[in-house]
């Protein structure tokens, strides 16, 4: 089969795809985000998560968490409201919080025994899209008879290591894009592929991002990426505009974020906090 023509995702395909709010609007109409994120240790990547979602505009954010984790979050976040999980280092069970919500699961929550069958019974619950990110996609690698459950056109958004668990290794760039399409339609799941040109492969479609820079990569940059997502998600962008709309709004938040933090000084709540800038510069 000849290979599909990408799409680079420019300022004006983003321009394009910005849904502006309408005046009588209220929070209700801008949806709900439950993340499924943190453990101890790791709820910075939870509150990251968390706030990127309400820094990208979700009308509401609920973070399912471990039980020890809820005065991190509760006092990283006033924005956010939690619900505890029976676990209190570790996420162990799931019982679905919020009905309609967004699910936005795998930040920072491990790959212990216990996480990953909560992991699986709150994707089996699911019946809209949803993301899955970091030790979900580990998850996922582990327990491939769980890809299944996934709502159809969900996204995952593995970075190399991750990628490389989910679907094996590549020889070239080129087998790279081959193998993460081939996931992407056999299991009717878009794929983000983050890197320095960070690609979103939905089916044949493959979608090139334009913004960016190496002060990305630091920690905790890819669980803003998760929360901007799952945020765009519960607003109404439908799952392959939210995908590629919210790399290209990440990406651009990290570029303004580093004319003044440099690439050095860019850290993850740095980029989460340029997310509104990154929108006023589309126009
Ligand atoms: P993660 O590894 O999960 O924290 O994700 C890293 C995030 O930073 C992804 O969105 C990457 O696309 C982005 N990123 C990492 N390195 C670079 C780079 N050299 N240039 C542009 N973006 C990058
Ligand atoms: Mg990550």
């Amino acid at each position: 089969a000849a290979a599909p023509i990408a799409q680079l995702i420019t300022r004006e395909a983003a321009q394009n795809m910005y849904q502006p709010r309408e005046k009588f609007s209220y929070k209700g109409d801008y949806g709900h985000v439950l993340t499924f994120a943190g453990s101890k240790g790791k709820m910075g990547a939870a509150v990251l998560c968390a706030g990127a979602a309400i820094n990208a505009g979700a009308g509401k954010v609920t973070a399912y968490i471990p039980e020890d984790g809820n005065f991190i979050m509760q006092s990283s976040l006033p924005e956010v409201m939690t619900v505890e999980s029976e676990g209190e280092e570790y996420i162990t069970d799931f019982k679905n919080p919020i009905e309609n919500a967004v699910l936005c699961i795998g930040p920072g929550i491990g790959v212990k025994k216990y996480t990953c069958s909560a992991f699986a019974k709150a994707v089996k619950e699911q019946s809209t899209p949803i993301v899955i990110d970091a030790d979900g996609i580990q998850i996922l690698a582990k327990h491939p008879e769980l890809i299944k459950d996934i709502p159809k056109d969900s996204i995952l958004t593995p970075h190399d290591g991750e990628l490389k668990k989910l679907i094996g290794e590549w020889d070239n760039s080129y087998t790279r894009l081959e193998k993460a399409q081939e996931f992407s339609k056999k299991n009717n799941v878009i794929l983000v592929l983050k890197g320095a040109h960070t690609i979103t492969v939905a089916g044949s479609g493959q979608y090139v991002n334009s913004t960016g820079n190496p002060g990305m990569a630091t920690a905790g940059s890819g669980d803003v990426l998760s929360g901007i997502i799952a945020s765009f998600l519960a607003q109404g962008y439908d799952p392959l505009t939210a995908a590629a709309f919210s790399v290209y709004l990440h990406g651009a938040s990290g570029d303004l974020a580093s004319q003044t933090y440099a690439h050095e000084g860019l850290k993850a709540s740095i980029i989460s906090n340029f997310i509104g800038s990154s929108i006023l510069q589309l126009f």
